[in-house]
């Protein structure tokens, strides 16, 4: 199949200025196959340790993995104190805006004392190491602050988005057992104050291992209140000292649980621990982004409590010293140029957000950018879909100014850290392909049997070492890991539930999910290449396509697509101009039997577009899990638009 839009061989190699001061050069490749254990080892010597390890990677009980045995640190102290204590307290950590429009600057001498208090009353309320503390905010620095806490005194985290429902909240809740939810009166969401109070009261109603509720203040809403469990954060926290010593906790000890997504099943509970995830994630946003502390206005541009907001907005920029913009509210709140306002304001040089959101800026329109000072920008990444090429020449061009690489790393929850990314000062850019493996991953594409493929190929794709920032377990359930991730292929072998292909230069693309690859008269066909035909027309600005079973060809091609916003809806003329394209683009085999053109997209609140519930419509199911999903009532409007019978 090809790459579609006429992007192929289209490549942006590195801005020499980059290139020649870039943290990491090309020889980064041989160092680490040449030893990777010793690559691992040098990157964990960034942070610092109070005891070194004796093993740098216990692999004698696959799929159960142990980096730096035996090394001590504490994550909270390599994330803030030591900062401090080499002269840097006066540095911004984070530039924070609410979405109102009022703003906190925090520098890491701050951070520090906070973060100090925060772990002093988590130690009154009595939580020790190991406890898990559920954390339920909207984007304000207190989530930052009591995650950091949680680090230091070793509780174990589990952040669940602000936008969840109460029963989604309280299943985690049950599931990782938590002692002590960390919450706020609400937040600000699309111009208005949203509640978060009411979701936790039921939700810890039915939990009863949960003792406390500590509250920040942050729209003073009303709030109900239990006496003797529910706390005031600025009563509990306010009055503690700003001193508290960093216990030293063993590298493997439980960092946080996060839940998946949820975009192909039911979220899955994914413990991280200490020092290799630590590691890899600080080295991997220093490399990836080549961050400069001293010079870099950092933003990524995501919700704290999905991976990329634990991994990208908190551990590895803070780990690095970077100085951070973290914003609290929607893209569109007060206007549409909301982001662009606040890259011209604090001068941001590095951008990291997602397709979905890049998609929606096409959909309103270039001029938007157009009209914002967006100089200060240097890089640009992309993270949680494969980001169509149309998509990637866009942010290019209306954002970067043609003048920014664009990093595009691919991930999961499970990795911690990114795995599949170009490197700017390295890599020459080829949109809609995350390229290369990281240096120190091992990355095969593979057939059914688990054969490795070459170029030019389609199949599978697995991880065939072990890496510092992968998962430990499913929270619980040692054998949902084992059978989810490291039964495919055998123990030794990581399935990670993506389709990749490799072409002719050895580059990789992801191809979306294996368990949304359709089957169409017998070709197999990625979702993701039928999605970037259809966006790269100049009517589209977002498409989801699946496959619904059909009588004749095993597997039709039904696409939802979403208007850009000077495109008009011609009604059949413009399916039937669709449709050709696609089959002019892919080939006759590709063409979607039917096309419907859509307001809204069901997607998780990390902005992936749920496949799965698209292809229960389109097959006439009841739908599945959808705790997940940012608005049930997309749904509604989806299936008014389908005929009756298909
Ligand atoms: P669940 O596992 O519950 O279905 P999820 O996989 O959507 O949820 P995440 O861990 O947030 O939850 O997402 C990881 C997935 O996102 C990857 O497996 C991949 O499909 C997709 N992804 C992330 N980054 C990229 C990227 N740069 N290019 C292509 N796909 C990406
Ligand atoms: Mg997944």
């Amino acid at each position: 199949m090809s790459e579609s839009n006429g992007s192929e061989g289209r490549r942006f190699p590195a801005p020499q200025q980059l290139a020649a001061s870039a943290n990491v050069g090309p020889d980064v490749y041989a160092r680490a196959e040449a030893d990777r254990l010793a690559f691992w080892a040098e990157a964990a010597r960034r942070l610092t340790w109070t005891r070194e390890w004796d093993e740098v990677l216990d692999w004698s009980n696959p799929p159960f993995a142990k980096w730096f045995v035996g090394g001590k640190l504490n994550v909270a102290y390599n994330c803030v104190d030591r900062h401090v204590e080499d002269g840097h307290g006066e540095q911004v950590a984070y530039h924070w805006e609410g979405e109102p429009g009022d703003t906190r600057t925090i520098t890491y001498a701050q951070l520090k004392d906070d973060v100090c208090r925060a772990a002093n009353a988590l130690v009154e309320l009595g939580v020790q190491a190991g406890d898990r503390v559920a954390i339920y905010m909207p984007m304000i620095p207190e989530t930052i602050v009591a995650m950091l806490a949680c680090a230091r005194i070793g509780a174990v985290h589990m952040v669940v988005f602000g936008g969840f429902s109460a029963d989604a909240l309280a299943s985690r809740l049950d599931d990782a057992g938590a002692v002590l939810v960390v919450t706020a009166d609400g937040g600000y969401r699309r111009g208005a104050p949203s509640a978060l109070k009411p979701a936790v009261d039921d939700a810890v109603g039915r939990s009863p291992g949960v003792r406390n509720v500590v509250v920040v203040r942050r729209t003073e809403q009303d709030v109900e209140w239990t006496e003797g469990r529910d706390l005031w954060w600025h009563d509990v926290v306010d009055r503690q000292p700003a001193e508290h010593e960093p216990e030293s906790f063993d590298a493997e000890h439980p960092l946080y649980i996060m839940y998946t997504s949820g975009t192909t099943a039911k979220p899955k509970g994914i413990l991280h621990t200490s020092g290799g995830y630590l590691t890899q994630v600080a080295y991997t946003h220093w490399a990836t982004f080549d961050l400069k502390p001293d010079d870099d206005v950092y933003w990524t541009a995501a919700d704290v409590g999905w991976v990329t907001g634990h991994s990208y907005i908190v551990y590895g920029p803070l780990a690095n010293r970077a100085t951070s913009v973290m914003y609290e509210g929607t893209p569109e709140t007060p206007h549409r140029g909301r982001w662009f306002e606040l890259i011209e304001k604090y001068r941001v040089s590095i951008l990291y957000t997602a397709p979905t959101v890049i998609r929606t800026f096409m959909k309103w329109g270039e001029d938007i950018p157009a009209g914002f000072d967006l100089t200060s920008l240097r890089l640009l990444g992309s993270v949680g879909e494969p980001i169509n090429p149309e998509a990637w020449l866009w942010y290019h061009q209306n954002i970067g100014g043609g003048r920014c690489p664009i990093v595009d790393t691919w991930w999961q929850t499970e990795t911690g850290a990114h795995m599949i990314t170009p490197l700017p000062g390295v890599t020459s850019g080829k949109p809609g392909s995350a390229q290369t493996p990281f240096p120190g991953i091992s990355v095969k594409v593979v057939d059914d049997e688990g054969n490795e493929l070459g170029d030019d190929s389609s199949g599978l794709l697995v991880l065939t070492a072990p890496w510092p920032s992968m998962l430990r377990t499913i929270w619980g359930d040692d054998d949902r890991y084992v059978d989810t991730y490291w039964s495919r292929f055998g123990k030794e072998v990581y399935f990670a539930g993506d389709g990749a292909k490799k072409d002719a230069d050895g580059d990789i693309w992801l191809l979306g999910r294996v368990d949304d690859v359709m089957n169409v008269s017998g070709h197999r066909i990625s979702t993701t290449e039928v999605e970037s035909s259809l966006v790269g027309h100049p009517t589209v600005a977002e498409a989801a396509v699946v496959g619904a079973s059909d009588p004749t060809t095993g597997q039709g091609i039904v696409a939802f697509v979403i208007l850009r916003g000077n495109a008009e809806d011609s009604g059949d003329e413009l399916v039937k101009a669709l449709k050709a394209h696609v089959a002019k683009d892919i080939g006759p085999i590709a063409k979607p039997r039917q096309i419907m053109v859509v307001q809204e997209l069901p997607k998780t609140r990390s902005g992936k577009i749920m496949r799965r519930l698209l292809r229960d419509i389109a097959e006439n199911r009841e739908l599945g899990d959808v705790t997940t999903l940012t608005d049930s009532s997309v749904m509604n409007l989806i299936k008014d638009k389908l005929p009756a019978s298909s």
